[in-house]
């Protein structure tokens, strides 16, 4: 699903020049569960951003579901993204505006899905992840919890191959962490791809393999036998 080769970044500032990512290597197979692990710093956001094609690596080479992620003009690049990817972040990045149900229909009003029907899927994920009593609430009627799921409800909506999760649980308290980790996991079990930033031993090990990162360069990669979630409650 994801090939990954050789793959360098550097921020320019000023005169000066930060190596972020130093020679990546790696591959995900289609329904993995992966984390990557480090320290802050480490280069975990920049990968994630640049899997998610948000940035550009400065060389080395991305495949996305055989696909070449290179040069590609932002309009390619944005139906790409949409087609392929979900995303879930630390921060929720609801719309505070908008119900949780509006929320998640707007992946679908970008795909050019109809009104009534982008209510109906949107219904359904909300659904799926029990949330359908909230679904006219506004994201500051939720809780954390209820926020990362409604987010998650909306990367689910558009049907990615791939969902790319940037520190999921680092605004929740374990206990909600551990529920979210379990809503994850079910949703891996169904066949997803999934990728998940953190730097928390426990949130890693409740994934199927840990790609741990240094200085920007992978130190290890090794499966694990996970740990289901909600058993740590
Ligand atoms: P992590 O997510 O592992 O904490 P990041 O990928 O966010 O690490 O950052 C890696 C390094 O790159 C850090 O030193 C960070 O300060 C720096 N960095 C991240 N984004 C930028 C940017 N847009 N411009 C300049 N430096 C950046
Ligand atoms: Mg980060």
């Amino acid at each position: 699903m994801i090939e990954i080769k050789d793959l360098h970044k550097s921020y320019k500032m000023g005169s000066n020049s930060l190596h972020v990512l130093k020679g990546i290597n790696f591959n995900v197979q289609e329904g993995e569960l992966v984390s990557i692990m480090g320290s802050s710093g480490s280069g975990k956001s920049t990968l994630l951003n640049i899997l998610g094609m948000l940035d550009e690596a400065d060389s080395g080479s991305y495949t996305l579901d055989g696909l070449p992620i290179k040069n590609l003009n932002e309009k390619i690049a944005a139906r790409y993204r949409n087609k392929f990817l979900g995303f879930i972040f630390q921060s929720f990045n609801l719309i505070s505006y908008k119900s949780a149900l509006d929320n998640v229909a707007l992946p679908l009003y970008y795909q050019g899905v109809k009104s009534k029907e982008r209510l109906d899927v949107a219904m359904s994920y909300l659904e799926k992840v029990g949330l359908a009593d909230w679904a006219g609430h506004l994201p500051n009627e939720l809780s954390g919890g209820q926020k990362q799921r409604v987010a998650i409800a909306r990367a689910l909506a558009s049907n990615p191959k791939v969902l790319l999760a940037d520190e999921p649980t680092g605004a929740l308290d374990t206990k909600t962490s551990y529920e979210v980790m379990d809503l994850i996991q079910g949703i891996n079990d169904e066949g997803r791809t999934i990728l998940i930033v953190t730097h928390e031993h426990d949130i890693a090990e409740m994934t199927r393999r840990i790609v741990n990162l240094k200085d920007g360069v992978i130190i290890d990669d090794s499966k694990v036998n996970q740990v289901r979630a909600l058993s740590n409650v």
